[in-house]
């Protein structure tokens, strides 16, 4: 993808703080961190989102990720981390090359999703089973 800044790093046409990478993954740290040390794991295939994913690159970009995770603890002593993704523009994506963060986390660091949890009633949980189990096709 000509104008994409991930496949663009991954070319080392710019330049990107590389923490690891391996056949199917490049880890780098965000230019705009939650906190220090916050980091992107990246497929080196262009694909949107999670969705586009080459199933065959899955479990080296897991890989790549408990790698730098267990790193990221390790060197900055860590109690805990987030790791997330962002899917879509109105899940808050703004680069469309999909990616995994993973971003330290501090006692009463005050960073929270604010969220309003819904409780389900009567049969509407196994009606949301239903609806997602009906498409469900595991990778080959
Ligand atoms: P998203 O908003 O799509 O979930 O996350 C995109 C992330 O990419 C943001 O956290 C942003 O700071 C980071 N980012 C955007 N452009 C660059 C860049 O050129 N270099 C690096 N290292 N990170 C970037
Ligand atoms: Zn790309």
């Amino acid at each position: 993808m000509d104008d994409c800044i991930f496949c663009k790093i991954i070319a080392r046409e710019i330049p990107a703080e590389i923490l690891f990478e391996n056949e199917d993954a490049l880890c780098i740290l965000d230019i705009n961190p939650i906190h220090f040390g916050h980091s992107l794991v990246i497929p080196k295939h262009h694909c949107r989102d999670f969705l586009e994913v080459k199933p065959s690159t899955l479990s080296g970009l897991m890989n790549a990720a408990h790698t730098v995770a267990r790193a990221t603890v390790e060197g900055l002593r860590l109690d805990g981390f987030n790791i997330f993704s962002n899917n879509g523009g109105i899940a808050g994506q703004s680069v469309f090359h999909f990616h995994l963060h993973i971003t330290p986390r501090y006692q009463d660091d005050n960073i929270r999703f604010l969220l309003k949890l819904k409780k389900y009633r009567n049969g509407e949980m196994a009606e949301y089973g239903k609806k997602i189990r009906t498409f469900i096709h595991q990778n080959p």
